[in-house]
C-alpha cells in the first residue's frame, strides 16, 4: 500500500486512541515488520524476543523463530491504536487481532 493510500486511511479512522490495542500472537509472529511499516500510529517495534516469552513456546516454534533470528513484534505503544486494521491485514503470519482494552 503507498503512503498516500496509508494517509487517507489513518485520517478515516475515527477511532480515539486507547479503545482498541493489537495483540500479537508471539507463537506465529516471525518478526518480519509489516507492521512496523504500516502502522500510522507508530505502535510496534520489532526486537529481540523476552527470554519468559520464548520460554513459553513449544520446540517447533522455538526454532521456527531462532531462524527469524529471534526477532518478534511488540506494542510498546499500544495506546496510540485508532484500530484501523492496517497492520492485521499487512501481518503474513496472521498474528495480529485487535480488541478492546480491558
Ligand atoms: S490497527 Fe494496527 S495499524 Fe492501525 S493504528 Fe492500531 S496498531 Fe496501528
Amino acid at each position: 500500500m503507498r503512503k498516500a493510500q496509508l494517509a487517507a486511511t489513518a485520517a478515516a479512522c475515527k477511532q480515539e486512541p486507547g479503545v482498541i490495542a493489537p495483540t500479537v500472537n508471539l507463537k506465529r509472529c516471525e518478526g518480519k515488520g509489516d507492521c512496523v511499516t504500516v502502522c500510522p500510529e507508530n505502535v510496534f517495534q520489532v526486537r529481540r524476543i523476552d527470554e519468559a516469552d520464548y520460554r513459553e513456546l513449544n520446540i517447533l516454534q522455538k526454532l521456527k523463530l531462532r531462524v527469524h533470528g529471534l526477532k518478534v513484534a511488540y506494542t510498546p505503544n499500544a495506546d496510540a491504536c485508532r484500530a484501523c486494521g492496517l497492520c492485521v491485514s499487512a501481518c503474513p503470519e496472521h498474528a495480529i487481532t485487535l480488541g478492546r482494552r480491558t
